[in-house]
Formats: C-alpha cells, structure tokens, sequence
C-alpha cells in the first residue's frame, strides 16, 4: 500500500469474471488490476462464488492484496439492489445455499426475455446470450446485451440497456431475487462487510433512498460504495455526505465487466474523499 492514509490505497473492490458477467476470466482479472495499479482487490461476481479460490491464488502468487467478494442481488421495494460482500470466506455454506437460491431462477427468467425479445422481431435470444456466457448457472442480461450488440441490433451495450432489458422495455423480466436482510445475513455468516452498491443508480427518491439505508443498517450492513463505476462526480460527493450522516464506511470500485466496455478500467478511479472512513480502513496494515 503506497502512503500513509488509508484513502490513497488504489482499492478497487467491485469487479466481475467471465464467472458471471465478465468476460475475463479470474486469473486475467488479477493481471489486469497489478497493470493497473491496484493494491487491493476484490473480484465480486453476481450471485456466485466460483472465481473466489482463483482469484485469491493468482493474487497471492503476484503480491496484490486480496478480499473474497461477491454481489449479491436484492429486491427492495420492487427494484432490484446489489450488495457487496466483502472479506468473506467463500466456503461457508450459508453463503453458498444462499447464492444458490439466488442464482435458481435465471434459466427460467432467461428464457422468457428471449421470448419477450421474439415478440419483437428478434429471434433466437436465448440462443445468442449463452454463447457469451461463461457459467451456464449464471446468464444474465449482460450476455442478452453483448448478443444484441453483436448481431447489430445495437451499437453499444448502453443502448441496448435504454431500448430493451429495462422495465417497461421488450426483453425485461420481472424477478424475485433475494430479500435485504437474508443477503446481509448470508454475508455476516461468512464473516463479511455489507456494501450498499451503487446507490446512485437506484430511481428512489430522498424518503426511500434513507428507507433503504435505514433497513441496510439495522440489518448488519456497514457500508455503501462512494466512487465507483456508475457515479458522475456530483454523486461522489452527494454520497459521501449520506455516507457521513448515516455513519456507514465508503467503499471504492470499479464495477468493471470488460475491456473498452462502457469506458470502466480497474482501478481508474479518484480516491475517496477525506470525510469518510474507508471501508478498508482496518483491514490493511
Ligand atoms: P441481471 O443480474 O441479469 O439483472 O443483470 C444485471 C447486470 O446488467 C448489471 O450487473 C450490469 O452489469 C448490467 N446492467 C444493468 N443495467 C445496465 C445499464 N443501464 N447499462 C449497462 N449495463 C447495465
Ligand atoms: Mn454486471
Ligand atoms: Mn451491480
Ligand atoms: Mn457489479
């Protein structure tokens, strides 16, 4: 870790393999962050813990610092919320059966997108997204989007997300995923930290944004990400003062998925600001 300062750590702690939507692979992940710069890394696929021991061995072989991670997805006044698991150890089962509840309804939801796509005009979806997938248990509108982008039905994956696989859009499907306290709970059972993930992007307004953290809190959760992949700048700021006032930890990630993909690279980010206590902060030495 380079200066003295917990915050000018080059933390980059939300980042996904080709074990959920990703499309490097855990090892090649690892390489990037050293490239990058990152001194201390977390890969956090969706729903799923199977790139934890690689990530882990290729980080320890290399002398990058390493946190088991994951992301976990909620449904919170029916929108759908990530949470960030951090530091937890990736044996424990009650994480793992919890991951594997979470995970158990995306063939099914799969399939319906595909349907819903078929209906307007664009076949063979299903078909399409799982030759982008790397983990059969984990398909994801990501692969639909990389799909539609690459058969030219879009220019980029940002539109497809504006055009389709958005509420309201052809190709959304509704989904239960796991409730707030469970995924907390999973977490904290493996001896994690909580992370609120980009609370930026959420469409709550301010009561429900501070419902939201207020159950966040009482249910265990510890932190919320401040600088990450989806913030403009105004949000770095906005979040740092909610971060403050509701007395969580900040926490700092890329969220990157792909090289040139959406303009995100690991570790590129500022650092976070001086009013809040990093969520690693007593983690490194
Ligand atoms: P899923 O878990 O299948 O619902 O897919 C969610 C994933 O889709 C997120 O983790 C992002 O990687 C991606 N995603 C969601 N919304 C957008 C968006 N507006 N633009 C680009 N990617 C998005
Ligand atoms: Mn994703
Ligand atoms: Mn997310
Ligand atoms: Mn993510």
């Amino acid at each position: 870790m380079s200066g003295s300062r917990p915050h000018d750590c080059n933390a980059d702690l939300h980042c996904h393999s080709n074990v959920s939507d990703g499309v490097l692979a855990p090892g090649a992940l690892v390489e990037r962050a050293i490239e990058q710069g990152v001194e201390l890394f977390s890969l956090t696929d969706h729903d799923e813990l199977a790139g934890q021991e690689t990530a882990a061995r290729a980080a320890q072989a290399q002398g990058l610092r390493y946190v088991g991670g994951v992301e976990v997805s909620v449904t919170w006044g029916g929108e759908t919320v990530h949470v960030v698991g951090l530091q937890i150890d990736w044996h424990n089962a009650e994480l793992d059966a919890g991951l594997a509840r979470t995970r158990a309804g995306r063939d099914q939801r799969a399939l319906e997108m595909a349907e819903s796509l078929e209906r307007v005009g664009i076949p063979d979806a299903y078909a399409g997204a799982l030759r982008h997938v790397g983990n059969p248990a984990l398909i994801s509108r990501t692969h639909f989007a990389r799909h539609l982008v690459e058969t030219g039905v879009c220019s980029d994956i940002n539109e497809v997300f504006r055009k389709y696989l958005v509420e309201g859009k052809p190709g959304y499907v509704e989904h239960r995923w796991a409730k707030l306290p469970e995924a907390i709970g999973w977490i904290r059972a493996a001896g994690g930290t909580a992370i609120l993930a980009h609370p930026g992007r959420y469409r709550f307004n301010e009561t429900e944004l501070w419902a939201l953290i207020d159950e966040f809190r009482e249910a265990g959760g510890e932190a919320i990400e401040v600088v990450c992949g989806s913030h403009s700048r105004d949000q770095y700021g906005r979040f740092a003062r909610i971060a403050r006032d509701s007395g969580l930890k900040a926490s700092r990630g890329s969220d990157f998925h792909a090289p040139g993909e959406r303009h995100i690279e690991l570790g590129r980010l500022p650092p976070l600001p001086a009013s809040v206590v990093p969520v690693w902060a007593d983690w490194v030495d």
